[in-house]
């Protein structure tokens, strides 16, 4: 499974899954692209660990949620290669509580980066990957879209919304040999889970058959493989990496 003379993006690549699947896509041949949002050193450390594996890095800051930001970069991504062949549509934030309790605003901002940021992406990447015949588009999306959770409604329409994307998107885009497919993962150890308190933690491993969970690697595999060419005739699917937590 290599991906030799192929360029990927991948947005959140700065940190979490993202990281794990920009050195994984990297390692795997790809020249790949680590967008991030406000933490530059952890891009720089993302690209150093990829030069480490003989692997090529390179960085792209915009924020997703801008719509002339994120057309103009990958804009810029798509000259200097002359194509762009994978995007992994990961950048995500979650911001958890009640309904009752949520802003506006809140909800403004998790639609904007999770979802209005992968539909940018997409845009961006349509064209050339149109021209191309050839293209993967792999949004991370989450348990929680088809499971729901308290406490994560906006998170999880938004998670939800990225469905509806991928599986309308699939459709649009197979005659060109471009996959369109969602993963969603369960519960994965990431700054975004560390907040977690020990409590919330041991309730959710209860439900984990696999009593663990996961790491980035375990989806980065996932991703890895939808990107190649083993994978063409997968569309439109929701692939779950959970250790069984929903089925
Ligand atoms: P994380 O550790 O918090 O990392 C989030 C990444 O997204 C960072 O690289 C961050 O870059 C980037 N980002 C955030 N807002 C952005 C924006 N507006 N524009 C560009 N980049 C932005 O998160 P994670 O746990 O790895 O999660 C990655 C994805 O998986 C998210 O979509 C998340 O919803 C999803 N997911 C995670 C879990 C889990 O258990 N961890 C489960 C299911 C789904 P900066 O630091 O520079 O802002």
């Amino acid at each position: 499974m290599r991906l030799d003379g192929k360029v990927a993006l991948v947005t959140g690549g700065s940190r979490g899954i993202g990281r794990a699947v920009a050195i994984r896509l990297a390692e795997t041949g790809a020249v790949t692209y680590i967008n991030y949002h406000r933490d530059e050193n952890a891009a720089q450390q993302t690209c150093s660990l990829i030069a480490e594996e003989g692997g090529v890095g390179r960085i792209s800051r915009f924020d997703v949620a801008d719509y002339e930001r994120t057309q103009a970069s990958i804009g810029d991504i798509i000259r200097e290669n002359g194509r762009l062949d994978i995007l992994v549509n990961n950048a995500g934030i979650a911001v958890d509580g009640l309904l009752v309790r949520m802003k506006e605003s809140d909800w403004d901002r998790l639609i904007g980066t999770n979802l209005k940021g992968a539909l940018n992406c997409c845009h961006a990447v349509s064209r050339v990957m149109i021209r191309q015949k050839w293209g993967r588009i792999i949004n991370i999306a989450s348990v929680v879209a088809e499971a729901g959770n308290a406490g994560q409604a906006a998170y999880a329409a938004s998670k939800a919304g990225l469905l509806g994307l991928t599986k309308s998107l699939a459709r649009e885009l197979a005659s060109r040999s471009i996959c369109v497919n969602a993963v969603a993962p369960g519960f994965i150890k990431t700054d975004m889970t560390a907040a977690l308190s020990v409590q919330a933690k041991e309730k959710i491993l209860e439900q984990i058959p696999m009593s663990r969970l996961g790491t980035p690697e375990d989806v980065a595999g996932v991703v890895a493989f939808l990107a190649s060419d083993e994978a063409g005739y997968i569309t439109g699917q929701i692939i779950r990496v959970n250790g069984g937590l929903y089925m």
